[in-house]
């Protein structure tokens, strides 16, 4: 007898496969993309999953990444940098609509309204692609439902690194689902540190000399009536939790909600 033997090696399936829906650049070290969500996926705003893509010796080359949309999306959204020597978003800032990524289903992360106490205004404090958890937490209904005021934080080197977030915040004032949330408690406060922008500096320094609550109409941070969570660098972290501890701030946790929370937004 002559069996014949297909021979032609499978291509691997990957594992926890999703399917790329969009993408969107932004600069040359920017862009943002969707994907379709795993089914068994269920996740609170601001956690964070682990992403990636095949790599070159057929193992899974996995990354931490915020979850950049809200819990009740039908889609996942990732806002990511693009390293051009990383190892895994050298090849990442190339997918395209229809290709594969890999979306581990097991989020985790500090910056849940869970981990804060209640209180009256939340500062989101973020640097670079640190606004991607608050992309999140500011589409939850459940944000502008526990706080009166959001104040969002966002501090780039040049202008167009703000865009993601800046178009993200002027669409939810109208957006059909979440906008009557919103209503007028979202204030947005933009700053960059090279390109000459309205409002310059660090935000560190903004924070500390009283420009922010000056601008805004703010009363100083205040352990009673405040929370804030940080999400950028090392450096950014550690400049804003000793702010805030210095204004009598504890740090919390999941298992021990206090008034403020951080999370780096890359190791390195
Ligand atoms: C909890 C957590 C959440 C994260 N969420 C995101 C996210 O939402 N979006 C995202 O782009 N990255 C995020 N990161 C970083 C991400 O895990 C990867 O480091 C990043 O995708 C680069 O991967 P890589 O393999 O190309 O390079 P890597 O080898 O991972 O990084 C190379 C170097 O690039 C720099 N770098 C890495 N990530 C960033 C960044 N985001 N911004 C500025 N410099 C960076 C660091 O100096 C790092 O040493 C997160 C990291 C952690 C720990």
């Amino acid at each position: 007898m002559n069996e014949q033997v297909n021979v032609t090696k499978a291509k691997p399936v990957l594992p926890d496969a999703q399917t790329v829906t969009k993408v969107t650049h932004y600069t040359d070290r920017l862009f943002s993309f969707r994907v379709t969500r795993p089914q068994s996926l269920r996740f609170r705003s601001g956690e964070f999953v682990m992403i990636g893509l095949m790599g070159d010796n057929d193992r899974p080359l996995l990354r931490a990444y915020s979850i950049a949309s809200p819990s009740w999306d039908e889609e996942l959204e990732f806002y990511s940098i693009k390293v051009q020597d990383g190892p895994l978003t050298s090849k990442l800032q190339n997918i395209q609509v229809g290709d594969q990524v890999i979306v581990r289903p097991k989020p985790v992360g500090t910056l849940v309204l869970d981990a804060l106490l209640p209180a009256k205004r939340m500062y989101f404090i973020a640097t670079g692609t640190g606004i991607a958890p608050f992309a999140s937490l500011m589409r939850d209904p459940d944000l502008y439902e526990r706080y009166d005021e959001v104040i969002m934080c966002h501090t780039c080197r040049e202008v167009a690194e703000l865009k993601y977030g800046a178009d993200l915040v002027t669409s939810l004032a109208d957006d059909p689902l979440i906008g009557e949330f919103v209503g007028d408690k979202l204030k947005y406060y933009p700053t960059t540190t090279q390109e000459e922008s309205p409002k310059m500096g660090r935000i560190t320094t903004l924070l500390k000399d009283g420009t922010v609550a000056a601008d805004l109409g703010l009363p100083p941070l205040n352990p009673e009536t405040d929370r804030v969570m940080i999400c950028g660098s090392m450096g950014l972290n550690m400049d804003i939790k000793e702010i805030c501890e210095n204004a009598g701030f504890t740090e919390g946790s999941n298992s021990s909600p206090a008034e403020f929370v951080l999370e780096k937004a890359f190791v390195g």
